[in-house]
């Protein structure tokens, strides 16, 4: 039914693995991610599609997003459980469409404890998280007892829903973490206080779950390798955790890597690509069964390397297939150029997550929502522009190609990308070369005709008998009106970014958002330092030594010479407006490296002796070589207010159409809705 996929282009990754009862056609683990679609009405239905498009791509096997095994163990009320047959019965959708994909399919079954966002919140000790409002109850012997069988009768379930096997979810600050550590359990029974006591949790759950769901169904078990928090597990817990999960019956052993509530970004972008398979290599030696390394590993190259090196036996990666459903087939082609990486930006994932919305993906809108952004053929080919070769532009064009139509795509610029290209020049944002390589590579396998340097301007437009004109034209900077706006002290991020002016050593940013934090970034990394383990391990504190519990030393940040003000006129938390799970490290980041942050700012001017502001009515000049206007951007519509009453198909999308809070996660799906449409209306 599907293609053979051969070994030679990653041999490793792509040989199979044997489990004994059952076998893995390849070592790639889709990690466990939450989508959203768990809770939504038409949602099994979509999440089939979902799982079942990355089965077909040739994942070897796929783990669902977090299921609870019973109501204290939500995270949010009314989250995915499952306790009962009904709920087992919703799921055979989702079992059935892999496995008729040739797909394996495991649930992960996740209990929140004292992470759950609702009043049945329960944990070891009733100890609130930093990360939450809620006050958990601490749990009785009894209903510890009840909860162990919960899980080994939620796994039972999973089991006559279909699914090949459980992930039990023992990491990443959750309830069986929470037993685990001496930070969460302060409980005096048999349950806590001896590290035997607190790991009595997890070793009864993996026995119970074993005993109920039988000898031939997979059962992982996610340990939490580095707490990265105070009071975790120190290493020789962890090895002994391991082992006696491994002797409780575990088929393999998945990395768990930082809780939720540890104050170090373990995910990011400006985490390292394998920055922690070092933790799982670590472990390895003492396990018999097969162990999965994990976080941040993105591409079949640095997986294939990984398994080279000997650091695991499998590789779990989460995002990279949202991103990508046929990462795998393209890497067995030998196509892995072709592949859509996921730049780790968390912007349409977890963020969203954490705002209660489905998720999708920044580079590949229609992950979750396959069944309702469908891949058209067009029965009408049209001859189509389309004018700006940034993120939406690029996304409208490669689909509407991809669709059957003759795409001419104009680019005034000598390269493509657009707002991209600053992006990527920004210490910890390299990925996004990755984003631009993709769509190179898309432009030519789709056959768009790319016309770089070229102005398309109305008398081009006209002659070329277009169908449709598409206008991405993106978006100029803003200027500030301000007296001595136009003095030599001012600078624009493109001019500093693009390496065009450099600052000198005392800089006033003005404006606190993305790109105001990129720049103070940009300006405070230190000089030649490239985004290393190393750097990133002395920066935020991470020990490679293992010496103390959790895994943290603590920080050496980088002398930075210049001194950075990162200005704005609002009030409140500085990198609010950025995404939820990555706005605090960016903050923490610039603090870390001195920048003074001051909100409620009043601009009054610049001229030789600085930048002249008033806070809270006090006037004050910051006496800076320079300031660093990043003021937000004005939508690039001329062209299209030229075209619009002459031309009857001319359409406007991203920040052309609308600069106020562009994104790139906007930009690249308003171009797929834009291609959609106009090949539905063909
Ligand atoms: P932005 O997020 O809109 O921020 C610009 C800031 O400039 C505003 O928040 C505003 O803050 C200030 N401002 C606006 N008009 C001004 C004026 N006339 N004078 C002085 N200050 C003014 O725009 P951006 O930073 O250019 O970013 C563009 C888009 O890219 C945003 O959607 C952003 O989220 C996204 N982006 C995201 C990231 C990320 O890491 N997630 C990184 C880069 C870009 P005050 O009114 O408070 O001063
Ligand atoms: Fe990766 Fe960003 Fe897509 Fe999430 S939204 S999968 S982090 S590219």
């Amino acid at each position: 039914m599907n293609k053979q996929i051969p070994h030679s282009a990653f041999p490793q990754l792509l040989s199979p693995l044997d489990l004994g009862f059952t076998q893995l056609k390849n070592r790639v683990l889709m990690g466990s991610m939450h989508t959203g679609l768990e809770e939504a009405s038409d949602g099994m239905a979509r999440l089939a599609r979902y799982f079942e498009d990355r089965a077909k791509g040739g994942v070897g096997l796929i783990v669902t997003g977090g299921i609870a095994p019973n109501r204290q163990g939500w995270l949010a009320p009314f989250g995915a459980k499952m306790s009962n047959q009904s709920e087992a019965r919703k799921h055979r959708i989702v079992t059935r469409a892999v496995h008729e994909a040739d797909g394996k399919i495991c649930m992960q079954i996740l209990h929140a404890g004292r992470y759950g966002m609702h009043p049945m919140a329960v944990a070891p000790s009733a100890l609130r998280a930093p990360i939450s409002p809620i006050r958990p109850w601490e749990m009785s012997s009894r209903l510890i007892q009840a909860t162990i069988r919960d899980f080994a009768k939620s796994a039972a379930l999973a089991r006559e829903a279909g699914y090949d096997g459980v992930e039990i979810m023992g990491s990443e600050g959750y309830l069986i973490n929470q037993f685990i550590a001496p930070r969460t359990n302060k409980r005096e029974d048999e349950w806590g206080g001896s590290f035997e006591n607190r790991i009595r949790f997890p070793l009864e759950i993996m026995k119970a779950v074993r005993e109920k769901a039988g000898p031939d169904f997979i059962v992982i078990f996610r340990v939490s390798m580095l707490d990265l928090v105070d009071e975790g597990s120190n290493w020789e817990e962890v090895v002994a955790l391991a082992k006696g999960i491994e002797a409780a019956g575990a088929t393999i052993i998945n990395t768990g890597i930082g809780w939720h509530e540890a104050r170090i970004p373990t995910i990011a972008t400006l985490v390292p690509r394998g920055a922690y398979t070092w933790v799982s290599q670590k472990l390895r030696e003492h396990l018999s069964i097969p162990l999965i390394t994990t976080n941040r590993i993105n591409t079949p190259e640095k997986a294939e390397e990984i398994l080279q090196q000997g650091h695991a036996d499998m590789v779990s990666m989460a995002r990279p297939f949202l991103a990508d459903p046929d990462f795998v087939l393209k890497a067995a082609e030998g196509k892995s150029d072709e592949i859509n990486t996921c730049i780790a930006c968390n912007q349409a994932c977890l963020d969203h997550v954490f705002a209660r919305k489905e998720t999708s993906c920044l580079v590949n809108p229609r992950a979750c929502h396959e069944t309702l952004l469908p891949k058209l053929k067009t029965t009408r080919s049209q001859k189509i522009a389309v004018i700006g070769a940034g993120p939406a532009g690029l996304s409208c064009s490669t689909e509407l190609a991809e669709q059957g139509n003759e795409v001419h795509l104009f680019e005034a610029g000598s390269e493509i990308g657009g707002q991209f290209n600053l992006a990527k020049r920004i210490p910890g944002k390299e990925e996004f070369h990755e984003t631009i390589r993709y769509f190179k590579k898309r432009l030519q396998t789709t056959g768009v005709n790319l016309h770089l340097d070229t102005r398309a301007d109305e008398a081009l437009l006209m002659a070329g008998n277009f169908d449709q004109i598409v206008v991405a034209a993106g978006v100029s900077p803003r200027t500030p009106k301000l007296e001595g706006i136009d003095h030599p002290k001012v600078l624009s991020y493109l001019e500093v970014i693009s390496g065009e002016k450099t600052p000198g050593q005392k800089v006033a940013v003005m404006g606190a958002g993305g790109i105001g934090f990129d720049t103070s970034v940009f300006l405070t990394h230190p000089a030649d330092q490239e985004n290393t383990k190393e750097f990133y391990f002395d920066e935020w504190g991470i020990d490679p030594e293992y010496t103390n519990r959790g895994g943290l030393k603590s920080q050496e940040i980088a002398k930075t010479s210049r001194e950075i003000w990162l200005l704005k006129r609002s009030k409140g938390k500085f990198g609010d407006s950025l995404g939820k799970t990555t706005g605090w490290a960016h903050r923490l980041t610039l603090k870390n490296r001195g920048v003074h942050m001051i909100g409620g700012v009043v601009y009054k001017k610049v001229d030789d002796e600085g930048l002249h502001i008033e806070v809270n009515g006090k006037p004050q000049v910051l006496p800076v070589d320079h300031v660093v206007v990043c003021a937000g951007q004005e939508p690039l519509q001329t062209l299209y207010q030229t075209l619009k009453d002459k031309h009857p198909h001319v359409s406007l999308i991203g920040g052309a159409r609308e600069a106020a809070e562009l994104d790139a996660k906007r930009a690249i799906e308003d171009g797929l809705k834009t291609a959609i449409a106009i090949t539905q209306n063909a």
